[in-house]
């Protein structure tokens, strides 16, 4: 039986998380559950899987969980408390699906105490890469992808990486593949966050519909299998059913295909190296006919250039191109800025900030503080 500290439990990744811990029962023990606010939702799961742990990032809903709750959950808050159950000892697993730069510190501390990482929160090794990979290597910790595209090539790199020449991550283009670049000012934070192939968190599905997942992702692959930004490519797939593909160097490419659902990459990580069902339905190619791929337009997706170019850069460009996101993503979903404003905002942030490299954590949260304060002065200019 493995305990799982599951972070991030109310979210999209955290459902299915559950999902496939409810079909292995045998397999699997919820140890530790964290959300930020919702409180009710919270008390619910409780009931359902009566965890050890339960953190409430925000003080004033722990408070109102712990006067819910009538079991032996221990309800904590705060952001040391998501460490703590991370790093618990009698944790064997940790899901690491907070979403943005908030999720880092706790993904951090699972590394660096060695433990079973199943990686959902890209952003940790945007902001932390080397730190992050350096813990891993350090503490023996396993780092397993909870994201499409990197379980796919991890998937694929199980057989070694002999004649590796270069990953292509397949990219749906979201929502706003073939509308015209005249059009996406208007877009409405509903229409950005209707995926056509995947259902997630409000945050990421923008994240998608501008690219700057994408960008995320080819950041998140540069750190997790050690390559040269040159060699991790990028594909538009609008069916969302090649995850990834790896070539070599004898002109042989592997791909790795399913149905998107995210239970199959979480049941994965929580199984590797096995496998187990995850509710999830055979693939059937005839049903998806045909196949569609295209070369991505980098004008109309800034985001991505932007992404690429800050890996070049490397030092602070990454971590300030993900702070300015997230300012920007959250300005947009208030309706505070339009959405050809979010690469506008990340671009002048980018510019604006002095090139600096990081030593540390220290030097990381100062700079990622930075380059929110940046993006939010821009936001203002906008709004
Ligand atoms: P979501 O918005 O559905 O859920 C986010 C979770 O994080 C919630 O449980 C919420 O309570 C918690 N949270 C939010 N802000 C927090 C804060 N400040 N402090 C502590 N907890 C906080 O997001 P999601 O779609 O499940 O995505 C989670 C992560 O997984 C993201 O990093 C995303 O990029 C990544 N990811 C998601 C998918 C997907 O299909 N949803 C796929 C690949 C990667
Ligand atoms: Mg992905």
């Amino acid at each position: 039986m493995k305990n799982i500290t599951l972070l991030g439990a109310t979210g999209s990744i955290g459902k299915s998380t559950l999902s496939v811990v409810d079909q292995h029962n045998d397999k699997f023990n919820i140890f530790a559950l964290s959300a930020n606010t919702n409180w009710e939702a919270m008390l619910e799961l409780c009931h359902q899987y009566q965890p050890n742990y339960v953190v409430m990032t925000n003080e004033k809903a722990a408070e109102k969980l712990q006067a819910a709750l009538n079991n032996d959950t221990q309800v904590l808050s705060g952001e040391q408390a998501l460490c703590d159950i991370a790093v618990h000892q009698q944790t064997d697993y940790v899901m690491a699906a907070i979403v943005g730069a908030a999720g880092m510190a706790s993904a951090l501390a699972a590394a660096k105490a060695g433990k079973r990482i199943m990686l959902a929160n890209k952003e940790s090794l945007v902001l932390a890469g080397d730190i992050f990979m350096d813990a891993v290597k350090h503490s023996g910790a396993e780092l397993i992808p909870v994201d499409s595209e990197h379980s796919a090539i991890f998937q694929c790199l199980q057989g070694g990486r002999s004649g590796l020449s270069k990953i292509q991550l397949t990219a749906s283009g979201g929502p706003f593949l073939h509308t015209p670049l005249k059009e996406l000012q208007s877009i409405t934070p509903e229409e950005a966050c209707a995926h056509p192939n995947w259902s997630m968190g409000r945050k990421i599905s923008v994240d998608s519909a501008t690219m700057m997942n994408k960008g995320l992702e080819v950041i998140e692959a540069y750190y997790l299998f050690s390559l040269k930004p040159e060699q991790i490519d990028v594909v538009m797939h609008p069916q969302s059913i090649i995850h990834s593909s790896v070539y070599y160097n004898d002109g042989s490419t592997l791909s790795q295909l399913g149905n998107p659902d995210m239970r199959s990459v979480i049941s994965y990580a929580m199984a590797y190296p096995d496998r187990i069902s995850s509710g999830v339905s055979p693939l059937d190619l005839t049903d998806n006919s045909p196949l569609e791929f295209y070369k991505p337009d980098l004008e109309k997706f800034a985001c991505l250039r932007l992404a690429f170019e800050a890996l070049k850069q490397g030092g602070n460009a990454m971590g300030t191109i993900n702070a300015a996101n997230e300012v920007a993503v959250d300005a947009f979903l208030n309706q505070t800025i339009g959405f050809l404003d979010i690469p506008h905002v990340i671009e002048q942030t980018l510019t604006q900030t002095q090139h600096v490299v990081l030593n540390n954590l220290d030097d990381i949260i100062t700079s990622d503080q930075e380059a929110r304060n940046l993006a939010s002065q821009i936001v203002a200019e906008y709004a």
